[in-house]
């Protein structure tokens, strides 16, 4: 018989997924190393024989240029430990986009990585009329796109153009959250099943679910701003919360011929609560996915999802859209 006083050491099956939840990492920072190179590659790879070819080349190019002004990006003021404290004692973001000051050192480093993305473009290229605007553009300007830009407002937003300041802003961004995480390992604070970046409080650009290590079959959004990943739990709508209607849909893969299979590496978890959609990544179908080259490569999905009558609650900066009649950019 059981006395009243005993407690028996075992752990309930939820007790046990709670703590094996303890033990997988709630953040997943950039690297300053592979965050734009790694992008770059798989755009390089995914534009082959793609409909979007000219356009997937041409954000490689941005992507590698981004990737190498990362490593000698002006010095730039980060958070004070009375900006940490206040932003943890708020629960919110210590760099969002709305409240951080943005040094302007941002647009000099946008046109420095412009100017090197002219000089890989071929002499006739059509994209380098669009490349040539934006570094003449007056810092007045820059600011005014880049704030509408960071707040999701299309309205007055130059849409061929957005990419390319976006380009800036996530070079300044990733520099930002990765010299900021150097300062300590508790400068960012993660909430648990939040759908903003908790570095700087951006929406996802898709969600991954990882192989490897404590990340095993772990499902994270991933920033479409910084680039940080951060876990939430799966079979999850990531615009309502709901678990009670979400669905996956995928395009078959090109070879489904060969492997019948083969399951799609890239899904949109619709939801029938709110009629919202976020793409969805599996490494363990296909290891090297990277969440922004692979959205853009794969819009046949968003197509096929928004004919059903989804809406696309993901943000890819590289390929804005907002009036239904602009095109997709210089290409
Ligand atoms: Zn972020
Ligand atoms: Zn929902």
């Amino acid at each position: 018989m059981n006395s009243p006083d005993y407690q028996p050491f075992q752990h309930t099956p939820e007790e046990i997924a709670l703590r094996s939840s303890i033990d997988v990492p709630l953040l997943l920072l950039p690297k300053r190393a592979g965050l734009f190179a790694e992008r770059a590659l798989r755009l390089r790879q995914k534009a082959a024989g793609h409909p979007m070819h000219d356009y997937l080349m041409f954000m490689a190019v941005v992507c590698e240029a981004q990737h190498a002004r990362l490593s000698g990006f002006a010095p730039v003021p980060l958070p004070t430990q009375e900006q940490i404290d206040a932003a943890a004692a708020e629960g919110r973001a210590l760099l969002a986009t709305e409240a951080w000051p943005r040094d302007p050192a941002w647009r000099g480093e946008l046109r420095a990585l412009l100017a090197q993305v002219l000089g890989k473009l071929p002499a006739d290229s059509p994209a380098r009329t669009g490349v040539s605007a934006v570094i003449g553009l007056p810092d007045q300007t820059l600011e005014q796109q880049a704030d509408r830009l960071l707040a999701g407002i299309t309205l007055g937003l130059d849409l061929a153009t957005a990419p390319l300041i976006a380009a800036g802003l996530q070079l300044y961004w990733a520099h930002l959250v990765t010299r900021t995480s150097a300062l300590g390992p508790t400068v960012f604070h993660p909430v648990e099943n939040s759908n903003r970046c908790p570095c700087c409080g951006s929406a996802p650009v898709a969600s991954l679910t990882r192989v490897g290590g404590r990340q095993e079959g772990q499902r994270y959004l991933c920033c479409s701003l910084c680039g940080t990943q951060w876990l939430m739990e799966r079979v999850q709508c990531t615009q309502c919360f709901s678990d009670k209607s979400v669905r996956y849909r995928g395009l078959q893969p090109a070879q489904a011929a060969a492997e019948p299979e083969k399951a799609p590496a890239i899904e949109a978890e619709t939801c029938d609560e709110c009629h919202h959609y976020l793409k969805t990544m599996h490494m363990a179908r296909e290891v090297h996915v990277e969440p922004v080259a692979d959205d853009l490569a794969t819009l046949t999905l968003d197509l096929l999802v928004s004919e059903e009558g989804y809406v696309r609650s993901g943000t890819n900066m590289l390929l804005l859209f907002g009036d239904p009649e602009a095109e997709p950019g210089a290409s």
